[in-house]
């Protein structure tokens, strides 16, 4: 008999770590813990928004289904889509809408529910790897026993590298900064510039935000760099930057490749970014985040709690394999001139696949279908 199996085993301290308080993180805990399972969260952030790496805009659907606070968001009903010589057409649909955030006050908030619900974070606290132990995982640095673990730590995710998952591997490159008092923004329109020069495989956008704000960037394919500074000066007829300061900028990469092979070992799953769980085509990916999150951790809750099958099973019939998106993503990427975009602006045929793209419902098939007993927690106010 050897040393390890004679040794006295404590309990598990925890059902569930999280590694990674943003939008997959947050969104798992807080249904865990409602779910009644003990959760830790983990992340290296000092504290919850200290560090925004996103626009941050929100589609209707994740604005109806996580009910965020009307005071964290700027209502944009439609949006104004720019040719290269800047001449546009404006693009609504009935009912449909954007929410610009206070992205750090977002991610605060988010975090105060998963604390709420029962779920401890821990802030300034990195994942530095964690080793199997009999019925558990031990967390190097922490000595934490849990008995699964929640990869939600975004496109480069360390959990994925520890326990030799797939990881990203198609990325588009987005830089964004935030400006105060930019006059003559629509406030009620999503600014978006098609440019192949500029911003090849994606947009460039202009965001009126919360109080005021104007989120600027551009997003490339990887590894083109985008060029804000030259976006910006392409922007200065369309708007009064007289009296603008700049107050942040941002950016990172956003994984464009789809879903990645293996998400799912042995108690161990990937959510959101670390999944590769972001459209291929808009690169939207708080909407995913916050529902693969959620999926998760119901998924997790039935395996610990009511011997329910391995979460990863449910994982692969739920998170989105983007068929569709990875397809038209390589169509994004094709290096179309910037005369066919000016030709194309007043089309019919640009204007519906425009309007498709920016205002399909996003049910996300599996991912976002709720029992009724998920329905009633996601309504619960967390005590
Ligand atoms: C410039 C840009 C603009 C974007 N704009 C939009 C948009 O407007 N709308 C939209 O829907 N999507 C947008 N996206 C994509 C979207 O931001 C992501 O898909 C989304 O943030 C994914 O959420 P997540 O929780 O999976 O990962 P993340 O938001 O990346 O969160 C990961 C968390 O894990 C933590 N972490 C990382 N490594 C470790 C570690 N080793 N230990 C502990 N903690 C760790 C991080 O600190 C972070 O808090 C944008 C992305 C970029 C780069």
């Amino acid at each position: 008999m050897t040393s390890t199996a004679v040794r006295v085993r404590s309990a598990p301290e925890y059902d569930l770590a999280v590694v990674g308080a943003g939008f997959a993180g947050l969104a798992c805990a807080r249904s865990a813990a409602v779910r009644g399972l003990s959760v830790l969260v983990l992340d290296r952030q000092a504290r919850a928004g200290q560090v925004i790496h996103t626009t941050g805009l929100l589609v209707k659907e994740a604005a109806e289904r996580w009910e965020v606070p009307a005071r964290l968001t700027q209502r944009i009903r439609g949006v104004r889509l720019y040719a290269p010589t800047l001449s546009y057409i404006d693009l609504t649909a009935p009912g449909y809408y954007f929410l610009a955030t206070n992205t750090a006050a977002l991610m605060q908030w988010l975090a105060e529910e998963a604390r709420r619900a029962g779920a401890r974070l821990r802030y300034d606290c990195p994942f530095r790897g964690a080793s199997r132990d009999t019925g558990a995982m031990v967390l190097a640095g922490i000595g934490a026993r849990v008995r699964y673990l929640v990869g939600a730590d975004g496109a480069h995710s360390s959990v994925a590298r520890a326990f030799g998952l797939s990881r990203n591997r198609a990325f588009l490159l987005g830089i964004e900064a935030e400006y105060e008092d930019v006059g003559g923004i629509d406030p009620d329109r999503l600014h978006c510039f098609l440019d192949s020069k500029l911003a090849p495989g994606y947009i460039g956008w202009v965001v009126p935000g919360v109080d005021g704000m104007a989120q600027v960037g551009l997003a490339a394919r990887w590894p083109h760099k985008p060029d804000l500074p030259a976006f910006e000066r392409k922007l200065a007829p369309l708007f009064d930057w007289s009296r603008a300061r700049r107050i942040a900028r941002r950016g990172g990469r956003i994984p464009v490749g789809g879903r990645v092979a293996r998400f799912a070992r042995d108690r161990v799953l990937l959510v959101g970014d670390a999944a590769g769980i972001v459209s291929p085509l808009t690169a939207g990916g708080i909407h995913t985040a916050l529902e693969s999150g959620w999926r998760a951790a119901h998924a997790i809750a039935d395996y610990l709690e009511a011997d329910g099958p391995e979460p990863a099973r449910a994982a692969t019939a739920a998170y989105p394999r983007f068929a569709l998106k990875r397809a038209l993503r390589v169509v994004a990427d094709l290096p179309l001139p910037n005369w066919l975009f000016n030709a194309m602006l007043g089309s019919a045929a640009l204007r519906l696949v425009a309007s498709s793209i920016y205002f399909h419902r996003r049910s996300d098939g599996a991912l976002s279908r709720a029992t009724s007993r998920e329905e009633a927690e996601l309504r619960r106010p967390a005590d």
